[in-house]
């Protein structure tokens, strides 16, 4: 199992082809979904999330409208003020939670999120491996990138391709 970030990063880009075209290959091909949840379950038993943190240093999260009302009243705010002081438009004019390449998600101190209990849905889910909506098939799309920062994704990733047999 790799876990060092930046073992990661290298390999999650020097796989990006490879780790497309395993997601085109699981799309082609019907997999039993509770193996492949089996394998990420234990991928995600096995590692620390809460000694990386890395996805909340690295990753845009969008909000939904339910996740602002959920923030906004664990803070105690206006739903106007949160948004103004804990929002920003990203490069697309999506908004999403402030941050900055240098420290991240505007809640993360140290390796924990300051808003946990209130955090937002896709937080709650991340990485989207074990959890999140639909398939894992139909979510395989973002887990390409998220290969290349998230030691959860990159090792399913891994585990997966011999499970299913991929030819690399
Ligand atoms: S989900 Fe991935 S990137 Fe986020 S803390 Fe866990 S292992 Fe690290
Ligand atoms: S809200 Fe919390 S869990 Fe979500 S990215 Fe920010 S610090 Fe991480």
């Amino acid at each position: 199992m790799v876990t060092d970030l930046v073992q990661i990063r290298r390999l999650g880009e020097m796989k990006r082809e490879e780790n497309s075209r395993f997601r085109l290959f699981l799309k082609r091909h019907s997999y039993v979904e509770r193996k492949l949840k089996k394998l990420g379950e234990e991928v995600q038993d096995a590692i620390d999330c809460t000694i990386c943190a890395n996805c909340c240093k690295v990753a845009f999260v969008q909000p939904t409208e339910r996740d602002i009302e959920g923030l906004a009243k664990f803070l105690s705010i206006s739903r106007e003020r949160f948004l103004q002081d804990y929002t920003m438009e990203d490069k697309d004019g999506d908004r999403v939670l402030k941050r900055t390449n240098a420290a991240g998600c505007v809640f993360l101190s140290g390796f924990d999120c300051t808003v946990y209990e209130a955090r937002p849905r896709t937080c709650e889910f991340f990485p989207h491996v074990v959890k999140g909506e639909g398939p894992i098939t139909t979510r395989m799309w973002e887990l390409v990138d998220r290969a290349t920062y998230c030691p959860i994704v990159y090792n399913s990733l891994e585990a997966f391709k011999v499970e299913t047999k991929f030819q690399r």
